[in-house]
């Protein structure tokens, strides 16, 4: 035997030919997984007492202003939360209950806009996870714990800091269980992910795999605790309204007027916020201990032309200034006439994907003309009017002076 193969790491005692790297010192050897681990262990102690002093509700949602249009209440509530949030967290011997939030509104209204914005303002770690990958520990799928290797992902490792994160979880309400009654086959992608989610929620010692999936005996595992990451779930709730509707029609309280009735889509969201309970989101197929866990629900308004029409042109980094923004790189200016910032407002509606829309339906109404500006210098400026976002004529181009040659005197 080789005295390469002999060597072993001082601290796990693994063999040299089943590491990456082995570091050699005066009197011993560190492998490479070993480092990792003692980095983790320094950070965790250089950075734990870092909490973070959370700015005023005020404060928070004036600058969810800055980027999300309407939502008032959404962004009032978020605001609350989280600055509650990580007050608990700077007075831990206050002993004050951790509050999930539940965001429910339509695709495209701004949640993962609003959880991001949040993040980013706080200046804490921030992963977004799509709860229909996850399924209950050994089915195919993902582990539920998965979630937090995301966020250690996104802190280059450091638990510290990412046990005060915030992990969004989007389409929550896609695992909810299967039938009402308890199932005779096990539920494994429904109520079982709730039933593994639950303990993260609410705040527990986990061990999670460095490298996400699956957890597997060789596999170097770290542990984090979850009792100070806010979790952020949020959903379309689709059909949420009639179980809110058929509630009220039926409770004592007499509510007489179905919620559907010669209504806009946003008076019965609007009506539906008023009244939502727990027990409706337990009839939707949630289990009551998983919703107990988010004690906090937010609801958003469906976004209506108006407020698309601001998305486009009002918050910081809006789309059209981004668009404005690249072609300007090549001097070229873009104008959007009033009526054509209408008539992407009215596609985006029609698509019924919210402000999500509006980016796919600028790109392809843009699309030849980020092709051709980059080769031809010659182009000035492009307007989009009414007319060319519904495809009944072209943008108007118009080209540079050609510059006339001096003629040479004599
Ligand atoms: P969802 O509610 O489905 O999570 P998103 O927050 O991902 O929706 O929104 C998709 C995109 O639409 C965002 O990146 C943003 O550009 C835009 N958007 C959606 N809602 C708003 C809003 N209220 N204000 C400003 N932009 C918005």
């Amino acid at each position: 035997m080789t005295k390469e193969k002999m060597l072993n790491c001082s601290f796990c005692g693994k063999k040299r030919s089943d590491v990456n790297n082995l570091i050699s010192g005066k009197t011993g050897y560190i492998c490479d997984a070993c480092v990792r681990l003692c980095n983790t262990v320094l950070v965790k102690t250089n950075t734990s007492s870092s909490v973070v002093t959370p700015p005023t509700p005020q404060a928070i949602y004036d600058h969810l202003c800055d980027y999300v249009i309407g939502q008032d209440e959404a962004k009032k509530a978020l605001s609350v939360a989280v600055h509650n949030h990580y007050k608990r967290l700077q007075h831990p011997e206050k002993e004050i209950e951790k509050s999930n939030v539940l965001l429910v509104g339509s695709t495209g209204s701004g949640k993962t806009l609003l959880t991001k914005t949040l993040a980013k303002m706080l200046d804490v770690p921030f992963a977004i996870v799509d709860a229909t990958s996850l399924t209950e520990a050994g089915y195919v799928g993902d582990d539920v714990e998965t979630i937090i290797t995301r966020l250690l992902q996104a802190t280059a490792f450091d638990v510290a800091s990412a046990e005060r994160g915030i992990i969004y979880i989007d389409e929550i309400d896609k695992i909810t269980r299967k039938s009402e009654g308890p199932s005779i086959t096990r539920d494994v992608s429904g109520e079982g992910v709730q039933q593994s989610l639950l303990k993260l929620l609410e705040g527990s010692t986990v061990n999670v795999p460095v490298q996400g999936g699956r957890k597997h005996p060789q596999q170097e595992l770290v542990t984090v605790d979850t009792t100070n990451i806010l979790f952020i779930c949020g959903g379309a709730f689709d059909h949420l309204e009639h179980i809110v509707g058929k509630r009220m029609q039926s409770s004592s309280m007499g509510f007489k007027a179905p919620l559907r009735e010669n209504k806009s889509h946003q008076d019965i969201f609007a009506e539906m916020s008023k009244n939502l309970r727990t027990e409706d989101f337990v009839k939707y197929g949630f289990i009551p201990e998983f919703i107990g866990r988010l004690p906090f629900v937010v609801t958003l308004q469906p976004l209506n032309k108006e407020a698309l029409i601001s998305i486009l042109t009002l918050p910081k980094n809006a789309l059209i200034s981004q668009y404005q923004r690249l072609f300007a790189l090549n001097d070229v200016d873009l104008h959007i006439s009033e009526g054509a910032l209408e008539a992407l407002a009215d596609k985006a509606l029609a698509q019924k994907t919210g402000a999500r829309g509006l980016r796919g339906i600028l790109d392809k109404v843009l699309l030849e003309y980020m092709f051709d500006v980059p080769s031809k210098p010659n182009i000035q400026s492009i307007t989009l009017t009414a007319e060319s976002v519904t495809g009944e004529s072209k943008p108007i181009v118009q080209m540079r002076p050609v510059k006339q040659k001096k003629l040479k005197s004599n």
